[in-house]
């Protein structure tokens, strides 16, 4: 999809389910309100969507950084940008 650095440590791998996992938690959710309706309308299920949300932050936060590739410093584009000077001159500057 993109051409960014892909880590393939374990919080960035179930960081990554986040999208498809919503998408299919929506999916079974319309589904269910088709099929079912009534106790199964969406109105009563859309929380389903939170906890699922809820659980893939979880289970990220609590898994592994090994082997994590920071994209903090992608590769260098075209056009290099211009050495970094201090926009806020006198802030953070010790004197
Ligand atoms: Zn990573």
């Amino acid at each position: 999809m993109s051409d960014r650095v892909r880590c393939n440590c374990p919080q960035c791998a179930i960081r990554g389910l986040m999208g498809p996992a919503i998408l299919v938690t929506l999916g079974i959710l319309f589904l269910l309100d088709q099929l079912r309706g009534g106790y199964f309308s969406f109105g009563n299920t859309f929380p389903v969507i939170l906890i699922v949300i809820g659980l893939i932050s979880l289970a990220s936060a609590l898994a592994s950084t090994e082997g994590h590739v920071s994209d903090s410093v992608p590769p260098a584009p075209a056009a290099a940008p211009p050495p970094p000077q201090n926009p806020y001159a006198g802030q953070g500057q010790a004197r």
